[in-house]
């Protein structure tokens, strides 16, 4: 697949055009950001690691009946994916307490949840991604009641799924961020599932093993991303 010009380049990937209009080539960046690009910096070798834990996650959602936007790895970096219109919304799915919800809430790190929790966040970097609910996606006509509905129900779907894929290699998966997108009138999954965008804790030691290590200094961030990839590789 030929890479074509570069058509947009955000805080961890780059994507390309192809020669097929319904495909472009996500390319996956060291560089990492936090708190909404207050806290700026590169993890070695995470753009490799995320493209080849991202390709694993998103096989095995496709293989487990989830319409997905990735086709093929193509090398080290880069995946070649069904271009989406992006639904500007950030999905989040929390099955503990962390980050923004402690804040939000004045909760302690790890507090159990009676229920899932799912949040929808404006995607706007200039606003910060702020909180919103389903009715501001409607009336701000960011998506359809059918979309939003086909989101939440994917959604939920693959929080069962991940879930135990990750129960299965010793993680515990607290959280983790979703976009979906249009593609030929239908809603796929598609970005990245990877340590940016989950949180993994390590079951039996609570080690965390995701972006949180660099979000909060705590040191040996290349060594979390890279004992996720054996697990997954496993
Ligand atoms: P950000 O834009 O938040 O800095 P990234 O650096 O990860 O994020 O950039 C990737 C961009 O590509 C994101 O804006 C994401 O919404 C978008 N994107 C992800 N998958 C697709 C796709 N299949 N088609 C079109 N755009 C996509
Ligand atoms: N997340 C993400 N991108 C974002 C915001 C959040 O991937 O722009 C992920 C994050 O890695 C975590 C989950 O979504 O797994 C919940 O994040 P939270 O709102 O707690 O974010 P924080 O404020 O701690 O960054």
């Amino acid at each position: 697949m030929q890479k074509g010009k570069q058509l947009y380049e955000g805080k961890a990937k780059i994507i390309y055009a192809t020669e097929d209009p319904d495909l472009i080539i996500q390319y996956f960046k060291d560089d990492a950001t936090a708190f909404n690009a207050a806290k700026k910096g590169t993890i070695s070798e995470k753009g490799v690691m995320n493209n080849k834990i991202s390709t694993k996650i998103f096989e095995f959602l496709a293989s487990q009946g989830i319409p997905t936007h990735f086709e093929k790895n193509l090398n080290d970096r880069e995946m070649l994916v069904k271009k989406v219109e992006i639904v500007p919304v950030e999905v989040i799915i929390r099955n503990k307490a962390a980050g923004s919800l402690c804040r939000l809430l004045g909760l302690k790190e790890g507090t159990a949840l009676a229920s899932t929790v799912l949040e929808f966040c404006y995607k706007r970097d200039d606003l910060g991604d702020p909180l919103i609910n389903e009715s501001h996606v409607l009336a701000l006509k960011m998506a359809t009641e059918a979309e939003v509905e086909a989101i939440r129900k994917y959604t939920l779907k693959i929080n069962e799924l991940l879930t135990r894929f990750f129960a299965n290699l010793g993680l515990e998966l607290i959280d983790f961020k979703l976009e979906f997108g249009r593609y030929k009138g239908k809603i796929i999954l598609a970005d990245e599932i990877s340590p940016d965008t989950c949180r993994l804790w390590e079951i039996g030691t609570g080690k965390k093993l995701d972006k949180d290590r660099f979000r909060h200094d705590l040191g040996q961030i290349e060594e979390a991303y890279q004992e996720v990839l054996s697990r997954v590789n496993k």
